[in-house]
């Protein structure tokens, strides 16, 4: 069977996925994460389909290995382990594709050429997804890769949404608002009319609440405003980053506090958002179930920020008919959820209390003039299709 291998690479995991390639591959034979690159990698291996494995996880990997030793392991694991299955392309999510790429490309060596011009936009994770690229093109340089593009999605916005208020020199040299979590909004868009009908193509607002949080507002599923902007720590507080700050205060910590910018980048991408207001946990999970009141105020801080900038993204939409939750937060925390609409009932948005609490997909009240839907996202998925298509 022909498959394709799906790579999705993080600051410091790797998710991927093996798919059968098709027309509209939906479901993955096989999915894996590598996480904790860079301090103690666990890899684990889970097989949905037919070669019989339940999860796995190796072992023997050596702590400080990189991306790329990793991307290798884990190409000798599937040739060890999947006879049967013929590996015919491989599509990367790439962070960051500028304002050239608006659609999914095949990589080419003048194309790598040109995402790497890119780093300095998306430092955290463009670097991973490169390095990734390049040891499949080492180890198997017969396989085509297909890169698909975070910032993709969002180019259908309108030229004001896009722009800050900087000279034009700056605009013009690219310090533009691109966003991202792209490849996750294009999922919910394509799979909102099945679940929701006709509003899938009215204003909708998609809500992707994980480590990494964005809101994106939408009108005939396009992207019309998304939180994110020129990198991925504008917008709403997220687990690690602190999302929308006053510039000045970015100029004060480097000119009145003496720091560089490598420390001052440190605490704003490393050391703010819920671990930097709780100083307990980025992770929502815990700081759910801690007794801490600085646990509580960084829970409601994140979702007092969620509410105020999903108002101004109803601005950019002009009204508001369904909210999409979606990622680890969006999809499991309903008190997270909770909070942030209770900020939103004058917008006439209502939960029914017992659907909200159990995740259900349809979580508004029938009095509610806004839909409330819950939708696990599948970046993966949206990759496998893309590369599908490109093949074609
Ligand atoms: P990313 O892909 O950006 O690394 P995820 O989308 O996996 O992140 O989301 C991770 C977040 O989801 C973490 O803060 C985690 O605590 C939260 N999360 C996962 N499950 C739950 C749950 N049941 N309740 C609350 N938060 C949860």
């Amino acid at each position: 069977m022909d498959v394709i291998l799906v790579m999705n690479a993080g600051s410091s995991s790797i998710k991927f996925a093996i798919y059968a390639t098709g027309p509209a591959p939906q479901n993955a034979l096989i999915r894996g994460k590598i996480a904790g690159i860079g301090s103690a990698p666990d890899f684990i291996i889970r097989d949905d389909g037919e070669q019989g494995l339940q999860e796995e996880g190796l072992e023997n990997i050596d702590p400080s290995a990189t991306h790329a030793e990793l991307t290798v392991r884990l190409l000798d694991w599937i040739d060890d382990h999947t006879a049967g299955y013929d590996l015919t392309a491989v599509g990367h999510r790439v962070v960051h594709g500028g304002r050239t790429y608006h659609a999914p490309v095949v990589i080419r060596p003048d194309i790598m050429a040109t995402l790497a011009e890119l780093v300095s936009l998306a430092p955290l994770h463009q670097p991973n997804n490169l390095a990734v690229i390049r040891s499949i093109t080492e180890r198997k340089p017969e396989l085509t890769q297909v890169a698909c593009f975070d910032t993709s999605f969002h180019r259908t916005q309108p030229r004001l949404a896009q722009l800050f208020a900087l000279p034009r020199s700056m605009t013009d040299a690219g310090i533009i608002r691109y966003g991202f979590h792209g490849l996750s909004y294009e999922f919910i868009a394509s799979t909102l009319p099945a679940v929701a009908g006709p509003v899938a193509d009215q204003r909708v607002i998609v809500a992707h609440l994980g480590n990494g949080s964005s809101m994106c507002a939408m009108k005939n599923r396009q992207s019309v405003s998304s939180t994110m902007g020129f990198t991925a720590l504008e917008g709403l507080m997220m687990g690690r980053r602190c999302g929308t700050l006053d510039a000045g205060v970015v100029l004060h910590m480097m000119d009145q506090m003496g720091m560089s910018c490598k420390e001052a980048s440190r605490v704003l991408y490393r050391e703010s958002g819920l671990l930097g207001v709780s100083g307990v946990s980025n992770d929502m999970q815990v700081l759910s179930s801690s007794p801490d009141p600085h646990a509580r105020e960084a829970i409601e801080l994140y979702c007092y920020r969620a509410a105020t900038q999903l108002a101004s993204l109803v601005c950019t939409i002009e009204g508001l008919d369904a909210i999409v939750f979606t990622a680890g937060i969006g999809e499991n925390s309903s008190s997270v959820r909770r909070l942030i609409c209770e900020r939103l009932a004058w917008l006439g948005v209502n939960l029914e209390r017992y659907a909200n609490d159990s995740n259900a997909t349809l979580i508004s009240s029938a009095a509610s003039a806004v839909q409330v839907y819950v939708i696990p996202t599948d970046e993966e998925a949206v990759i496998a299709d893309a590369v599908c298509t490109v093949m074609a």
